[in-house]
């Protein structure tokens, strides 16, 4: 089965969900946050998101195990068949890993992998200006140390499988957009 998988990453606040959001309905494939999926799991009071809030709430990783289930039964459902985007996922080398093997098993492939780059004062306000019930100061600033210690890897692990695309994300909204657009449309016009 062909398929185009496209992987978000970056440092919360560079835009990677409104953006991811935008490309999804641009390219006709669904947007998978795993931060909102959580979001959702505490909101409506599931045991995932009884496990799951404190970690959210501290601005800490939430276990591997707790988003392998989740990620594997979301990629399996009918809409991601010919495409997805990743948000937020995956957050650290183990998910990275069980990521690649995922998708070996169910036959799917990630295309490649857009790390969008903004400088940390830049992140900072635009975090506090979000006023998501995660983003007060002190939350802030641990999530982007969590980045800067596990998830920040990542890229290098995607830079070695030659799949990692670095994209500004300082500019305008709709500049970025156009940006990530011209990498990603090679994958999705070319007959594989
Ligand atoms: P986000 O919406 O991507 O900023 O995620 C919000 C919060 O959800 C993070 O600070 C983590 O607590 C949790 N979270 C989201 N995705 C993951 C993941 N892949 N692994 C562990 N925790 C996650």
């Amino acid at each position: 089965m062909s398929n185009s998988g496209l992987i978000f990453l970056g440092p919360p606040g560079a835009g990677k969900g409104t953006q991811a959001a935008i490309i999804a309905a641009k390219f006709n494939i669904p947007h998978i946050s795993t931060g909102e999926m959580l979001r959702e799991a505490i909101a409506s009071g599931t045991t995932l998101g009884q496990k799951a809030q404190s970690y959210v709430d501290k601005g800490e990783l939430v276990p591997d195990e707790l988003l392998l289930d989740l990620i594997r039964d979301r990629l399996l459902q009918a809409d991601a068949q010919q495409g997805w985007i990743l948000d937020g996922f995956p957050r650290n080398l183990a998910q990275a890993e069980f990521l690649d093997q995922l998708l070996t098993e169910i036959s799917q492939t990630c295309d490649c992998v857009l790390n969008l780059q903004v400088s940390d004062e830049f992140l900072v306000a635009r975090l506090l200006s979000r006023g998501r019930k995660d983003d007060n100061e002190e939350t802030i600033r641990r999530r982007l140390k969590v980045y800067y210690e596990q998830t920040a890897p990542v890229i290098g692990y995607y830079q070695n499988k030659n799949n990692l695309y670095t994209i500004d994300g300082s500019p305008t909204l709709e500049e970025v957009t156009a940006a990530l657009a011209q990498v990603i449309k090679p994958f999705f016009d070319s007959p594989k």
